[in-house]
């Protein structure tokens, strides 16, 4: 499936190449899955919650909100700061997780 092989590449930008998370907006998921509730999104299937719930994405975005004062997207790994190297990894290897579940059925 291409949109998750587009939505793991975003987080690999996050995590190594300075990319921004652009919440919904640079989410391939997200444009296809977000108007219908995410009904069919992977995401939801995996943990039964719409909105990214359950994820790790929910720590990524407190970590911002609360740590770095960011209210909304977009986030990105700020320099120094072992905390968001941590969470966007562990984001990343959810959606690694995902993909390879959808993959494999
Ligand atoms: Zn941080």
């Amino acid at each position: 499936m291409d949109i998750l092989d587009r939505a793991v590449g975003k987080w690999e930008d996050i995590v190594h190449g300075g990319g921004e998370d652009g919440g919904a907006d640079n989410c391939s998921l997200c444009q296809e899955f977000a108007d219908e509730d995410c009904e069919k999104c992977p995401i939801k299937l995996d943990t039964g919650e719409i909105m990214c719930d359950g994820t790790p994405y929910k720590d990524w975005a407190a970590h911002h909100n609360l740590d770095h004062k960011q209210p909304h997207v977009p986030y990105k790994i700020q320099e120094g700061c072992e905390m968001c190297e941590e969470l966007a990894q562990k984001q990343l290897d959810y959606m690694k997780l995902i993909r390879e579940e959808a993959t494999n059925g």
